[in-house]
């Protein structure tokens, strides 16, 4: 399978690149165990002043990644500039607290002294989305380094060229030659990969079905790994929030990334008593959006990263109209050769149709109407998703209960929810398990060793014996 850049903007393919042959393959995995043999000997001072390296140039080339980000999958230019400099504040943060968050922890026990210490595991493959192509890599890859593991890239088959640049990024930055490769290689090969005894653990951000497949081959295996996979996040609104904002940050909520997040809110539970103006302020605000050439300041949406992944949306909107669905706003594909799809919004959504229970990977909000809190987190709740979660009141005693039962790894209040290097990031229920970022995610791919050491009690042995 060859792998291609193809511009979603203009459908017009930009270069095609040769997959990684199984040689080279071969190649990267022992050249991977070696820069493993270096890297964790690197005490976290060397490491962080590489990774410290790294954040600089990704900031002091922040617009020509940007520019190569939307060429391969069409998030607006300003995003992709901004998604740049993210990354090089995850690289700050994980050179400045990566020795904090991995020193040795003492424990109290018999022994004359016993702690934890935290050890890198060798190399760990990462299996990464088209998204956000440049965060998903980095932030596996900065907590991943500073503990001393090595990084085995594989990137979604259409972004190859932002593949290939996150490579040379930390090649640029001073770390050894294999502690970072990226392989061209198409999904089907990962299982292989897993099996490679080389191969330390795994790392899959994408799809529910990309998870099961890699879950099942790393459980075969008995690797660790950790599945960062869809979501249907709801955003909930009850009648005490301010209206006006969170319908304002709902519409950007999910349209961020022309829709294509898997932390997008995209199921709008609305208190009856609200939901009439919700509704109106919402429509009216999807209506004002631009859609149009990503590279354009003023644009608020591009094109959807891929033509099936565009028809897909379509057809998903489609039959939940045929299922009962109300369409509000837009609900068709854009004229012309680019992959764009209308800014939409459906409402009395039967159980039946597709968008009630599937993840819509586009900019196609669903408005659900209920009349309690009992309501809003049983619907909520009534997805096998559980990743993030955005809820708007000001009653205390609401707010509580959204925070202790919504089934879900993240629950913003008064916000729409994002990832923070600071914070723990991951989902429950079939949104995967394990966390990235904050201290917990940089103790995913570590060996955590208890260490007890006794007095040596026995004489010294005597030269004649
Ligand atoms: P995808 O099709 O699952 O692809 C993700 C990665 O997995 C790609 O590198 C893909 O390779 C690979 N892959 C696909 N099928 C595979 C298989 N059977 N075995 C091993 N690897 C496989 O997902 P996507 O369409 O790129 O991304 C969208 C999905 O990612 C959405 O569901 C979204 O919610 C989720 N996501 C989750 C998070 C999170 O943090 N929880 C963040 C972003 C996105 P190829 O490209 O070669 O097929």
């Amino acid at each position: 399978m060859a792998i291609s850049s193809i511009d979603p903007s203009t459908g017009k393919t930009l270069q095609t690149f040769e997959e990684t042959t199984d040689a080279e393959v071969e190649r990267k995995l022992d050249q991977a165990l070696r820069a493993f043999a270096a890297q964790r000997k690197l005490s976290f001072e060397e490491r962080a002043k590489r990774m410290n390296k790294a954040a600089e140039l990704l900031e002091r080339d922040k617009r020509a990644y940007g520019k190569m980000m939307t060429e391969e999958m069409g998030k607006t230019l300003k995003s992709a500039i901004a998604e740049a400099e993210k990354c090089a504040a995850a690289c700050r943060y994980y050179a400045e607290h990566a020795a904090e968050f991995l020193r040795d922890e003492p424990v109290k026990t018999d022994a004359k002294s016993s702690y934890i210490r935290y050890l890198p595991l060798g190399p760990v493959l990462a299996v990464m989305p088209w998204n956000f192509p440049f965060w998903q890599v980095i932030r596996f890859a900065a907590p991943a380094l500073m503990a001393g593991n090595v990084g085995l890239l594989k990137h979604a088959s259409n972004v190859p060229r932002c593949a290939l640049a996150l490579e040379e990024l930390f090649t640029k930055a001073g770390f050894a030659e294999g502690a970072f490769q990226a392989l061209l290689i198409g999904g089907k090969r990962v299982a292989k990969l897993i099996d490679d005894p080389r191969i330390r653990a795994v790392t899959l951000t994408g799809s529910e079905e990309a998870g099961v497949s890699v879950a099942s081959q790393a459980g075969k295996q008995l690797k660790k790994a950790v599945l960062e996979l869809g979501g249907s996040d709801p955003f909930i609104v009850m009648p005490s929030a301010d209206i006006a904002q969170a319908a304002k940050t709902a519409v950007t909520a999910r349209n961020i990334n022309n829709g294509q997040s898997c932390i997008a809110a995209k199921r709008f539970i609305i208190h009856e008593r609200v939901y009439a103006e919700f509704e109106r302020q919402m429509v009216e605000r999807l209506g004002a959006l631009k859609v149009g050439d990503p590279m354009l300041e003023d644009t608020d949406i591009g094109p959807i990263a891929t033509e099936s992944g565009r028809d897909g949306i379509a057809d998903q909107v489609e039959r939940s109209v045929k299922a009962g669905a109300k369409l509000l706003i837009g609900g068709k594909k854009l004229p012309g050769s680019g992959f764009y799809y209308a800014p939409t919004a459906l409402t009395e959504i039967p159980e039946s149709a597709p968008t009630y229970r599937e993840e819509v990977f586009g900019p196609v909000a669903l408005l659900f109407k209920v009349k309690s809190v009992d309501e809003a987190i049983a619907l909520a709740n009534d997805s096998t998703f559980g990743l993030g979660s955005s809820v708007w009141t000001r009653d205390a005693s609401e707010r509580e209960r959204f925070i202790n039962e919504i089934e879900a790894g993240l629950t913003f209040v008064n916000a729409m929810v994002a990832s923070d290097p600071r914070l723990p990031f991951g989902g429950v229920k079939r949104s995967g398990f394990g966390r990235e970022l904050g201290s917990v995610g940089i103790r995913e791919f570590v060996n955590i060793k208890s260490v007890v050491i006794h007095e040596d009690t026995a004489a010294p042995q005597s030269a004649s014996e």
